[in-house]
């Protein structure tokens, strides 16, 4: 491996590779049919592909980084990774970026690697694929800075032998793998589950009276809706999602000029002792939108049931 190369780079050109392999597992476990559903809790799924994807990302950047803190969201396996599994190449692209000075210095014990292996399980599992993605967050002293949004069926539906596409940012130094675009200015999109609401998530979006209401799956998927001008904002109050469904999009997300925090406008801290559910649920925006004026308008009755 190229050690020159500052570890922020490297790590990031080993996960966006990794998470390209994981997503090739993903399609191939959908191809063969057996997806051995496992119920985790309530309305909350987890499949073959997850426990193998994972086991993909983990030994791989293990592999090169061992002494990193890798928390995935699957319980750990102990069964022997196929060697094909295990992709230690590196992106290039990433790698010939000129890294910001503020990361040049970061060791291993800066560094929580976030990684959700399948994001919109459920959809998955209902074969609306386009909302799946494979995430991996890098926080850097527990903020979100680094991260790759891997979807393995990007244009599935035109292209049936897709490789999919795999997206990269890096607070500092850009974004890469797609072309950013600003949502439209007539109105106003905010983009939530399909598959977790209740009925404190919806008071949240009644209180911004957007003129669309685009519910799809996977917290990776929604912010891609911000950052492709498809939506302005994401917003959902509820404590459903974890650490690794946040880390790699607040960071691809902020690289774009957008921002992702609670509710209440906090940002979430990724330090590897954190508890790993967002309680105080998710909101993002896309680059241009006035995030504070928009969270100011969560009535204090969603904000009391996420205290
Ligand atoms: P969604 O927007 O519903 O697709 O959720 C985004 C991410 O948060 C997915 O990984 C979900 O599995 C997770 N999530 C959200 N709400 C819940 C919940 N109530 N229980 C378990 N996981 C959830
Ligand atoms: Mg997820
Ligand atoms: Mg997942």
């Amino acid at each position: 491996m190229a050690q020159s190369h500052p570890l922020i780079l490297r790590l990031l050109a080993s996960s966006a590779v990794a998470a390209g392999r994981a997503g090739k597992i993903i399609r191939d476990i959908m191809s063969r049919g057996e997806l051995g559903i496992v119920e985790k809790g309530k309305n909350d799924l987890q499949t073959e592909a997850d426990r193998s994807a994972q086991r993909c990302i983990i030994a791989s950047l293990s592999q090169q980084f061992p002494s990193l803190t890798i928390i995935g969201e699957e319980e750990p396996s102990h069964c022997e990774v196929p060697s094909d599994w295990i992709v230690t190449d590196l992106d290039q692209e990433i790698l010939s970026k000129r890294c910001p000075n503020e990361y040049l210095e970061v060791s291993d014990k800066d560094v929580v690697v976030w990684v959700d292996p399948l994001d919109g399980t459920s959809e998955y599992a209902q074969g609306l694929l386009d909302h799946v993605t494979v995430l991996v967050g890098v926080s850097v002293k527990g903020k979100a800075v680094g991260g790759v949004i891997h979807q393995p069926y990007h244009n599935y539906q035109i292209q049936k032998d897709t490789n999919g596409r795999t997206i990269w940012g890096l607070v500092g130094l850009g974004v890469g793998g797609f072309e950013p675009a600003s949502p439209p200015s007539n109105k106003f999109i905010v983009t939530t589950t399909r598959s977790h609401s209740d009925g404190i998530v919806q008071k949240a979006l009644d209180a911004l009276n957007p003129d669309e209401i685009l519910r799809v799956g996977g917290a990776g998927h929604k912010v891609m809706l911000l950052i492709e001008g498809k939506a302005h904002a994401y917003v959902f109050a509820s404590k459903g999602c974890k650490k690794w469904d946040t880390c790699a999009p607040e960071a691809v997300l902020t690289a774009c000029g957008g921002k992702l925090t609670n509710i209440f406008g906090e940002n979430y801290d990724y330090s590897k002792d954190v508890e790993y559910p967002n309680k105080k649920g998710v909101f993002a925006t896309a680059k241009g939108i006035d995030h504070g004026s928009l969270v100011k308008k969560i009535p204090e009755e969603v904000l009391n049931a996420l205290s």
